[in-house]
């Protein structure tokens, strides 16, 4: 198959073969005719790019392509949550058509690869998981899927939380997800102990949603670094959001 006319990474107007699925070659556009029809995708000048991942999306939260619908949470992640809990069952379709509808848009857009999280609580249980399991199932030919198993509602807070995120990675889940360990659960410890004793278990890696602010969130991350080396799980565990970490204040470099 040849992609004709179109400018890799925005270079040069180029010719591109692919031969069993990889690029085989990239020559200067030829004008090749098109008497092979059936094997020449027409760039048109085009840019050629490698397919979007989209590493941080919740396609269990999403309301894409459905008619807008006003705010009606209160601050704060808790509040938030409790708002989506008493919401999130009765949009005009249900979650699993609308995972499915926003991973259409995606791929449709060229996102080929994503991340997702899905919420697993005392409310859904494992509800939200299995909509976008589905949703990974129905696309599987088009697109790579990871699911973490998100505790939204923390892992303190609730009887059972921690059973519920276990059940998810039995069913389905790739990853362990938590979610500030301090601010939501109040006791950073036990809520990494969870989150790093179920990956452990499980041989999967972790992804920690962290919102927590300043100092705080740097002591939570601290954590997190801490448990990770403990475990020797570098390279396999994510801190999501971490606006503490980027607003850090620099460290001093030698000056000679
Ligand atoms: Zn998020």
């Amino acid at each position: 198959m040849w992609i004709t006319n179109c400018r890799p990474w925005g270079g040069n107007l180029s010719d591109v073969e692919i031969t069993n699925g990889s690029i085989s070659a990239v020559r200067p556009a030829a004008g090749r005719a098109s008497d092979a029809q059936d094997s020449i995708v027409e760039g048109n000048g085009r840019l050629l790019l490698p397919t979007f991942a989209d590493v941080h999306v919740h396609l269990d939260s999403t309301r894409l392509g459905l008619p807008f619908r006003p705010h009606t949470g209160g601050p704060g992640v808790w509040t938030m949550m409790q708002n989506d809990r008493q919401n999130w069952r009765d949009a005009e379709v249900s979650i699993t058509e609308r995972v499915d509808l926003a991973m259409s848009m995606m791929i449709a857009r060229g996102t080929t690869r994503m991340r997702s999280f899905a919420q697993v609580d005392a409310d859904a249980g494992l509800e939200r998981l299995e909509a976008v399991v589905a949703g990974r199932e129905k696309h599987t030919a088009r697109a790579d899927v990871q699911i973490i198993a998100f505790p939204q509602a923390g892992l303190l807070r609730e009887a059972g939380s921690a059973e519920i995120l276990e059940d998810a990675l039995r069913a389905g889940a790739d990853v362990v997800g938590g979610i500030d360990p301090c601010t939501l659960d109040r006791d950073p410890a036990k809520h990494l102990d969870i989150v790093f004793g179920l990956a452990e278990k499980h041989h999967k890696p972790i992804d920690i949603h962290l919102h927590e602010p300043g100092a705080l969130g740097r002591f939570s991350a601290d954590l997190i670094i801490e448990r990770t080396k403990a475990l020797s799980m570098q390279g396999n565990v994510l801190i999501s959001h971490g606006y503490a970490c980027g607003k850090a204040p620099k460290p001093k470099l030698p000056t000679s």
